[in-house]
């Protein structure tokens, strides 16, 4: 059996994805690319005795060196050498499609084009004639229909034709024009005797082109300084007839190229001005109307998320509740056995404490899934975009910080939607300091118990506040420092609004939300088995608890253990906040959720069983001020994200490292930032 490697490549939304899902069927495998944190999806297909092994490139609209996804396909195109490169094309939006074409025309790659979207085509009254088409582009076209399965025969054959033709010259390939072509040829000649071993790896004619555009990446492998000699005088040549940088005449040459193949080849026989596109888009991306539609969208999402969720939610809490319920009752009432507390307090607590968010992450990712395929989310960015660019972040960047107030977590996979890898780091990055659902609970605890009725309503504004303001500065300076550059030339591109299929919505849904359960759950699984071991032991000498009530015998044992310990240990070091070691051992309780804070202070200061949170409050405002109220609210704001929240942004990033430096960074912004509030705040008053 021959083995076909065939390369995907086509504009984000062209439905390549959903070729590749039609085709590899469930014989897919996800990697990621060696060293960075784009996903690598293959998949492997029969047809007619071949063994055609699928890569799913990134979409991208170029192939210029300007962002890693357009890096990571051109590498892949140009020195893994695919036996056929299958360019997915939104037929129903040609020109601008076929761009990223012209490009692999230039590298010569061995291409089909899968001409998707064909029934939007035809619905738009757009009439190809293929075969010419075909004659000019010189490479197999086939028409396909990605989201219904139209089409995969037909494209399978092609992609097995064209590889067993392998590489040959092209005929005509583009033409640049008198002047450009002239300079093209010198450079082409000077690489061809200098610089044998680009013109054997990539074309000579390809590295002329990429040395006159001034690609960073092929002039940095130029060896020979005469060799850039020639091209800086052609390039100034070129500068010099047409006033404007080689790179984007030869961008204008393609486009020319372009439309002067499709004027010859298509006709519309329909003729619409205004198709109800653009009557919708007049409306939801109107300067003024645009963004409080916007935020009326968003809004009912999460209404109805966390609405809905809550039935199938307190559902899943009381399973969780009879299953701990059942496995306690394995053992005889009263026993202390560790097992016991471990499989109840700590497994299913743990675990039961995050998939309760199941359904409200199905929810979720069901609306952003219709959102995503209509197509309107392209326009929610487009309304955002204005403001989000001023913070250096994409308008799609708002999505997932909104759903942040819920959870971080699935606000931490929504990034997904995010195309660009810095954008997409800097926005995981904060996400945490949109403050979440679970936060809600310490601040319902704190400001009760500190702020007159009056003060409620506006410290809370003001904690909500605080964390906006911080994640604007933090998105900046990181755009600034960590993730800089990167100003990828960015066309906003409005898509037609289409009628989702349920099956890709259900995929797109149902994908999200297992990744959630599997990998969330697994990590969270162990975390909270550490958490409670470090919490129950070592135990007290059973002397010391005699003529201990349970709740005082609770509270000696957790002081005990390794967290009370520690808390006891770092309580030094937090002094300056205004915390002693009680809120040390909440606090460090609190990474495993957000929530753990009430209840482990509950049981330092054994107001624990009787569950009243009045008791606490008590508590609380005995032993502290109003401004420590404030300074463990601003804490938990900031600091260490919960440890679902790290394994999710090293799930995502595919990296450890990423997931540190979100967590040690939060952490030290919020020391520093609560030690400044603590201390000013003790010298005025
Ligand atoms: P990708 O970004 O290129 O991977 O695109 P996707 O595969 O995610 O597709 C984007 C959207 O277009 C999805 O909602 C698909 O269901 C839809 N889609 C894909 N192919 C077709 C098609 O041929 N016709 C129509 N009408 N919709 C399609
Ligand atoms: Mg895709």
């Amino acid at each position: 059996m021959k083995r076909i490697v065939a390369a995907l490549v086509g504009n984000p939304n062209s439905g390549k994805s959903s070729l590749f899902n039609l085709i590899t069927g469930s014989h897919q495998h996800v990697g990621n690319y060696p060293g960075v944190t784009v996903e690598k999806k293959e998949g492997v297909c029969v047809h007619k005795g071949h063994e055609i092994l699928f890569v799913d490139l990134p979409g991208t609209y170029s192939l210029t060196a300007y962002s890693e996804e357009e890096i990571i396909t051109r590498r892949f195109v140009q020195e893994d050498r695919p036996d056929v490169v299958v360019d997915v094309v939104d037929a129903s939006n040609i020109e601008r499609n076929l761009y990223l074409g012209t490009q692999l025309i230039e590298m010569n790659a061995p291409l089909v084009f899968a001409f998707n979207m064909s029934d939007l085509a035809k619905r738009r009254g757009l009439v190809f004639d293929l075969e010419q088409l075909s004659r000019l582009l010189e490479a197999r076209i086939v028409p396909t229909v990605g989201s219904k399965g139209e089409g995969r025969e037909a494209l399978l054959d092609a992609i097995v034709e064209t590889a067993r033709e392998g590489r040959k010259p092209r005929i005509h390939g583009l033409n640049y024009g008198g002047e450009i072509e002239e300079e093209l040829a010198r450079v082409e000649s000077v690489v061809l005797s200098q610089e044998k071993e680009l013109a054997d790896k990539y074309g000579s004619r390809w590295v002329a082109l990429k040395l006159i555009e001034q690609d960073d990446e092929i002039v940095g492998k130029v060896q020979h300084k005469e060799v850039l000699d020639v091209v800086t005088k052609s390039v100034f040549h070129l500068r010099g007839i047409f006033r404007d940088e080689p790179e984007i005449i030869l961008a204008d040459r393609r486009y020319g190229f372009i439309s002067g193949a499709c004027q010859e080849t298509i006709k519309n026989s329909v003729e619409r001005r205004h198709d109800a596109s653009d009557v919708i888009d007049a409306i939801v991306t109107n300067r003024v109307l645009g963004l409080p539609i916007f935020l009326l969208l968003m809004y009912t999402v999460f209404w109805l998320t966390f609405t809905l969720g809550e039935y199938p939610m307190l559902g899943l809490e009381w399973c969780f509740g009879r299953l701990g319920a059942a496995v306690s009752g394995l053992w005889p009432a009263g026993s202390d056995s560790w097992l016991r507390s471990l499989l109840v307090d700590g497994a299913i607590a743990g675990v039961g404490g995050v998939v309760i968010f199941l359904p409200n992450i199905l929810l979720l990712f069901l609306a952003i899934a219709m959102l995503e395929d209509t197509g309107y989310m392209a326009r929610a960015a487009f309304v955002m975009d204005r403001i989000m660019h001023k913070i250096g972040l994409h308008g799609k960047s708002f999505i997932p910080m909104l759903i942040g107030f819920g959870c971080s977590v699935p606000a931490i996979m929504a990034t997904r939607i995010l195309e660009n890898r810095r954008n997409r780091l800097t926005t995981i990055m904060v996400i945490p300091l949109m403050s979440c659902g679970a936060r809600l609970t310490i601040y319902s605890l704190i400001i009760p118990a500190f702020f007159t009725p009056h003060w409620r309503g506006p410290v809370m504004w003001l904690v909500y506040l605080i964390g906006i303001l911080l994640a604007v500065i933090c998105a900046k300076a990181l755009r600034l420092t960590v993730f800089q550059g990167d100003t990828t030339p960015f066309v906003m591109e409005l898509p037609p609004y289409r009628m989702p299929t349920p099956r890709s919505i259900a995929i797109h849904m149902w994908q999200r939300s297992w990744m959630f359960l599997k990998k969330a759950g697994t990590v969270i699984l162990w975390i909270s088995v550490v958490l409670w071991v470090l919490a129950s032991f070592p135990k007290p000498a059973p002397e010391r608890l005699v003529g201990l009530d349970r709740e005082h015998a609770q509270q000696v044992a957790l002081e005990y253990s390794v967290i009370g310990r520690v808390g006891r240990f770092v309580e030094p070091a937090i002094r300056p906040l205004g915390f002693d070691w009680r809120i040390g051992t909440a606090l460090i309780g609190s990474v495993a959720a957000k929530e753990v804070f009430v209840s482990q202070l509950g049981i330092v200061y054994a107001t624990h069983t009787d569950n009243n949170a009045d008791a606490l409050r008590e508590k609380l405002q005995a032993h502290y001020t109003p401004l420590v109220g404030f300074c463990i609210m601003l804490f938990s704001l900031i600091a260490t994200p919960c440890f679902a929240t790290v394994a999710m942004t090293r799930q995502e990033t595919r990296s450890w490292r990423w997931a540190a430096f979100q967590f040690i960074g939060l952490t030290v912004l919020a020391y520093v930032i609560t030690l400044v509030v603590f201390q000013v705040g003790r010298f005025l008053t």
